[in-house]
């Protein structure tokens, strides 16, 4: 399919790259392809970025049938432009399809659109240190139509904005609320989708957190709110007495890439890594018995994000004194350091536009 281009005649002005913030600024266009059943997904176009007229009856303003992704372009030192992963992230697109109902995309020609539009955009991506281009595809149901049923048009859109580093001053780790109440997703339900559902389910536990002086909510299972899932945009590792230990992925957790592409690079180094069922229990008796040598999470935004703190039903742990841990240092240094060339990606993970 051919991407049909229309330039913007009238160019925004740049942001401060020192000011950026996350998700604030949006670059001068977008990527917009509809899906109708007699022509599949069709008419391909970059257009101006703008406010798109949509029908007060479309079926995502009531049912919630939509999928998001996220990645992000790197300005690196090398003058190149690299993306991570990008063709996981769409293959991502089809299972969370296939979960809430809507068609199928070509993955190969989502990673094309990607690329087209960063190149088009591409003075927008930052260059200092830590700071990148964000990429926001997202897929909305569009039928003029208030009955419950999949919708059968769809918009696929790519919005792209310039993202400043996650943290300012080195990696501070973060606080996190063990949710003993409300529960993000179940299995059998659309945990393993990134659909916005699932955020709209977690907005009053963060806000709790948040109010308790919690940067983020460490979600438990479902059903027995006993196992730990992940933190709600990201995923979570343990390190107890020397082994790396996850969640593994049960159908109400998402698959990160970050998840997956640490999982890798710390096999790697020789480290053992267990995927399995974890109950918080454990972890608080791993941490009694001194054996809890380090939490992180993992996920697009902040890449690896230390956890210095849990607190589970009001019985708090600081872990490795609040500070950094070195597994999570090296694993940062080594993801980042891929992303923005300056480690050899031994590993295939980045493409170059
Ligand atoms: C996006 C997301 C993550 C992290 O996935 P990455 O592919 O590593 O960015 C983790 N959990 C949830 C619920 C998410 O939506």
């Amino acid at each position: 399919m051919e991407i049909k281009i229309t330039k913007t005649t009238s160019p925004k002005a740049k942001p401060d790259q020192n000011n950026l913030g996350f998700g604030t600024y949006f670059t001068d266009h977008m990527f917009v392809m509809d899906y109708c059943p007699e022509k599949g997904w069709h008419d391909p176009e970059i257009v101006p970025y703008a406010p798109i007229a949509l029908d007060p009856s479309a079926m995502i303003f009531h049912y919630g049938q939509a999928i998001f992704e996220g990645l992000k372009a790197y300005r690196c030192d090398d003058g190149k432009i690299r993306l991570f992963r990008p063709i996981n992230n769409m293959n991502r697109v089809n299972i969370s399809n296939d979960r809430l109902c809507i068609p199928q995309i070509d993955a190969e020609f989502g990673v094309e659109a990607i690329k087209t539009l960063v190149e088009l955009d591409k003075d927008w991506i930052p260059s200092n240190p830590g700071t990148s281009l964000y990429i926001r595809p997202f897929i909305i149901a569009t039928d003029p139509f208030l009955g419950v049923r999949p919708s059968a048009t769809y918009k696929f859109i790519i919005i792209l904005s310039p993202v400043g580093s996650y943290y300012k001053e080195g990696l501070n780790p973060v606080k996190l609320l063990v949710e003993k109440d409300y529960v993000r997703a179940v299995k059998g339900g659309i945990g393993y989708a990134k659909t916005p559902g699932n955020y709209a389910a977690s907005l009053k536990a963060g806000e709790k957190a948040h109010e308790l002086g919690y940067s983020q909510v460490l979600w438990l299972d479902g059903v027995e709110k006993k196992y730990i899932e992940e933190v709600g945009a990201m995923n979570i590792f343990f390190k107890i007495d020397g082994e790396i230990v996850t969640p593994e992925l049960n159908g109400s957790i998402l698959a990160g890439i970050t998840r997956d592409s640490s999982i890798q690079v710390l096999k790697s180094w020789g480290l053992k890594v267990t995927e399995r069922r974890i109950s918080i229990d454990e972890i608080y008796e791993a941490h009694a018995c001194g054996k809890l040598d380090e939490v992180f999470g993992t996920g697009t935004a902040a890449v690896i994000s230390p956890v210095g703190e849990l607190n589970y039903d009001g019985n708090k742990i600081v872990i490795g004194e609040g500070k950094i841990g070195e597994t999570a240092q090296k694993l940062y240094d080594t993801i980042t350091g891929i992303q923005s060339g300056k480690v050899e990606d031994t590993f295939g993970f980045t493409v170059t536009l």
